[in-house]
C-alpha cells in the first residue's frame, strides 16, 4: 500500500464556487436579455397593428407603464408640426402634466437631463437627429428617477418608437394628401364620401336636421380670363379661407371641384343655415374682387334640409337645382325652395 505524501488541494472546491458563481451570473444576464427581447418584441407587435402618431405614442406609453411607471409621453416635431402628448392623469393633475410638458417642448425652462420642477416630477427628452431633430419627452412619476438599468431598455425601445414614428408620420402626410385639395387645403370629394353617410345616418336615427349648401363663384371665368389664372388660383385660396373661418369641427366643408364648394351643417335646419348662408355670400362679396368694371365675384347658394327617406343622390340633386335657381335669378344671392 502506498500512502501519498501530497497535500490535498484545499482551494478545488472554492474555485468550483467561483465558476458555479460565474455562471450563474453568466446565466441571469442572458435570461435578462432573453427577458428584453421578449418585451421587446411585444413592443414591435404593439407599434405594428398602428397607423396613427397619436394611436403610437399611446400605445407606447401603455407598453412602458407596467415596466416604467409614468405621467405623460410626448412627441413632438417642429418641422412637420406635430405635437402628441398622451397623459395618463386625469382632471387638474393631467392638465398641469400637460402644462409642465409643454414649457419643456417649448423651450422655456432651460433643460437638463433630467429636469425636475418644482412637484418633484422628473423628465426626460430624447432627440433623434435622424427624424429632423423630433423629440420624445417622458415625465415619470413623483419622486422617481431612472436606474441605469431602466435607462437601457428606454434607450433600445426608443429605436423601435422612432422607426414606428416616421412610418406614421409618412402614412399621415400620405393620408392628408389624399384627403385635401392642394390649392386650398380644404377637404375633397373623397372625404365628402367618406363621411356623408354616417352624417344622415345620425341624423335620421337620432332625428337631427341636417342641411346642405352648395355653392358655385359668379362669373369665376371672367376671373381666369381678365386677371390670370394665377389670380383665379388666389381667389379660390381666399374663397376657401372665408368658407373655413365659418365651419365648426362637426361639419363637413369640401371643395367640390373647380369654383364649386359645398358645406354640410350637422344639426342645423334650413332657419340656420340660411342666416350662415347669407353670410357668407356677404364676406364672398366683401372680398371685392373684380373680373371688370360691372363684374364682381360672387357666391351662387342653394340650400336644401335633408328630407326623411331621401336618398344621397336625390338630396344633391335638389341642392343643385335650387344653386341653379339662385344663378338664374340673377346670381350673389342665397336661395333654399
Ligand atoms: P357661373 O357664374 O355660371 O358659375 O360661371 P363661371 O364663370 O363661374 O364658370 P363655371 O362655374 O361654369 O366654371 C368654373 C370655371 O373655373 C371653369 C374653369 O376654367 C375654372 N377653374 C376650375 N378649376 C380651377 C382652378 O383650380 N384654378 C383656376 N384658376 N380656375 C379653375
Ligand atoms: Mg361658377
Amino acid at each position: 500500500m502506498t500512502i501519498s505524501t501530497k497535500e490535498p488541494d484545499f482551494t478545488a472546491p472554492r474555485q468550483n464556487l467561483v465558476e458555479i458563481e460565474k455562471v450563474m451570473v453568466e446565466l441571469d444576464y442572458l435570461k435578462r436579455q432573453s427577458e428584453r427581447l421578449d418585451l421587446i418584441n411585444q413592443l414591435h407587435g404593439r407599434m405594428a397593428g398602428v397607423l396613427s402618431l397619436t394611436g403610437m405614442i399611446e400605445a407606447y406609453s401603455v407598453w412602458l407603464m407596467p415596466l416604467i411607471s409614468h405621467e405623460l409621453i410626448g412627441y413632438n416635431n417642429s418641422a412637420r408640426q406635430k405635437r402628441h402628448l398622451f397623459c395618463s392623469g386625469h382632471g387638474p393633475h393631467r392638465r398641469k402634466t400637460i402644462a409642465f410638458a409643454e414649457r419643456l417642448i417649448n423651450g422655456e425652462v432651460q433643460f437638463d437631463k433630467p429636469y425636475i420642477n418644482e412637484n418633484g416630477h422628473f423628465a426626460y427628452k430624447w432627440v433623434f437627429e435622424t427624424m429632423e431633430d423630433a423629440g420624445i419627452l417622458l415625465i415619470l412619476k413623483k419622486g422617481m428617477e431612472l436606474s441605469e438599468d431602466e435607462m437601457d431598455l428606454l434607450n433600445h425601445s426608443l429605436e423601435i418608437l422612432a422607426e414606428s414614428l416616421q412610418r406614421g408620420l409618412e402614412y399621415e402626410e400620405l393620408f392628408e394628401r389624399a384627403s385635401n385639395d392642394p390649392l386650398t387645403g380644404l377637404s375633397n370629394r373623397r372625404v365628402f364620401d367618406e363621411r356623408i353617410g354616417g352624417m344622415m345616418d345620425s341624423a335620421n336615427r337620432y332625428n337631427n336636421p341636417l342641411t346642405m349648401i352648395a355653392m358655385d363663384l359668379d362669373k369665376f371665368k371672367a376671373i381666369n380670363d381678365n386677371l390670370g389664372h394665377q389670380a383665379g388660383d388666389d381667389v379660390l385660396v381666399s374663397v376657401a379661407n372665408v368658407l373655413s373661418s365659418a365651419v365648426r369641427s362637426t361639419d363637413l366643408l369640401v371643395r367640390f371641384g373647380g369654383d364649386e364648394f359645398v358645406l354640410v351643417l350637422d344639426n342645423t335646419d334650413l332657419k340656420s343655415a340660411r342666416v350662415l348662408a347669407e353670410r357668407l355670400c356677404s364676406a364672398v362679396n366683401d372680398l371685392d374682387v373684380w373680373a371688370d368694371d360691372n363684374t364682381r365675384l360672387g357666391v351662387s347658394i342653394g340650400l336644401a334640409e335633408l328630407k326623411k327617406g331621401e336618398s344621397l343622390k336625390e338630396w344633391m340633386e335638389r341642392a343643385d337645382d335650387i344653386l341653379y335657381h339662385a344663378k338664374a335669378q340673377g346670381r350673389s344671392r342665397v336661395a333654399h325652395k
